[in-house]
């Protein structure tokens, strides 16, 4: 059960703007860490709120892991350009979820080696990284009818953009997320299966009961034009969509992928220098080689092979030359629509 109990205490983090006034107001989420350089310090984790009206609230983050740039990049445009005549409700902008960890450029956080995204619905008495799980949990996510996250590889997977949403046991959420990522527009819609959907913001929004779009949008640690603009005007459409900006959304043509089961997934049982076979978005058949790992301590010795599970694209894979025992190397997707 991901809700969190409600007899849980307060949040230490203390908002600098009010969340729920009309106009724009550019902040912080004010978080103490006392610590060596700063007995009475804070984590400054920056907040936009955008405001006009009666209408819905879109709640839209960047950086719940640090080393994923497409959506901070959006989000830190969005903030700065959209007026509170665009739109009727409320638009509450957080680019960098984890900031500590979005300031160094990391996946995780520098301050507690916390994972973000494995880490909700959060604690208010935990670690700093918890403590942010639980702000959003609590404070943020009950105030937002449509959530978006944006995740991308991160330094060390690459993958064909897409915008996700889960198989979920409420069909009619199901179909609502859906739309919601068509509305997204990426080149890819994907019906996602997570590795390990304990501790994810994904899962918490979603018991919450709300719409849920979540992103890959490439990966490697940085993003490029292409990528970036799939994330802006993503944004743009899913708030168009959701009705808090006027305007029709743009339709531009996506496939919907699907990972029906965990034999998308393909890991190495070796440690070596990895050689694709497979670019990402190539057509797969069940059996083909998708890459070989070769063992670098001496030459002459055969590669581990890897192998697709089923038929579909490569819709992800792992981005660094080198990989570890128990990296997931490869991720296969159906191609369904
Ligand atoms: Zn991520």
């Amino acid at each position: 059960m991901a809700i969190p109990a409600p007899d849980l205490p307060p949040s230490p983090i203390v908002p600098s703007i009010d969340l729920q006034a009309d106009g724009v107001r550019h902040g912080h989420l004010r978080l103490p860490y006392s610590r060596d350089d700063s007995a009475w310090g804070s984590v400054m984790i920056p907040i936009c709120v955008i405001a006009n009206g009666e209408g819905p609230t879109a709640l839209l983050t960047g950086a719940n892991h640090g080393d994923e740039y497409e959506g901070p990049i959006a989000l830190y445009e969005l903030a700065r350009t959209l007026r509170p005549q665009d739109v009727t409700g409320r638009v509450i902008i957080l680019p960098a979820m984890n900031y500590p960890a979005f300031e160094a450029g990391t996946r995780t956080s520098p301050i507690d080696k916390g994972n973000l995204n494995r880490s909700f619905p959060g604690r208010p008495d935990g670690t700093p990284t918890q403590k942010i799980a639980d702000y959003v949990t609590r404070a943020l996510v009950p105030l937002a009818d449509v959530v978006l996250d944006f995740h991308s590889g991160g330094k060390t997977l690459d993958f064909v953009p897409f915008a996700a949403a889960h198989r979920l046991p409420d069909g009619r959420q199901e179909a609502a997320c859906k739309a919601a990522v068509e509305a997204f527009g990426a080149p890819y819609s994907m019906t996602m299966l997570e590795i390990d959907a304990v501790g994810m913001f994904d899962t918490t929004v979603e018991e919450m009961g709300k719409v849920f779009v979540t992103t890959e949008l490439a990966g490697g640690g940085t993003a490029s034009a292409r990528t970036v603009e799939i994330a802006r005007r993503g944004v743009n459409d899913l708030l168009v969509h959701a009705g808090v900006m006027r305007g029709a959304v743009e339709r531009r043509e996506t496939r919907w992928l699907d990972m029906p089961s965990g034999d998308c997934f393909a890991f190495s049982e070796e440690a070596g220098l990895v050689a694709f076979r497979v670019d990402l978005g190539e057509p797969v058949r069940e059996g083909d080689v998708l890459a070989e790992i070769s063992p670098i301590s001496r030459t002459g010795a055969a590669p581990f092979t890897v192998r697709a599970a089923m038929d579909g694209i490569l819709a992800a894979r792992h981005f660094p030359g080198l990989v570890k025992p128990g990296d997931c190397v490869a991720v296969t997707a159906q191609i369904v629509g």
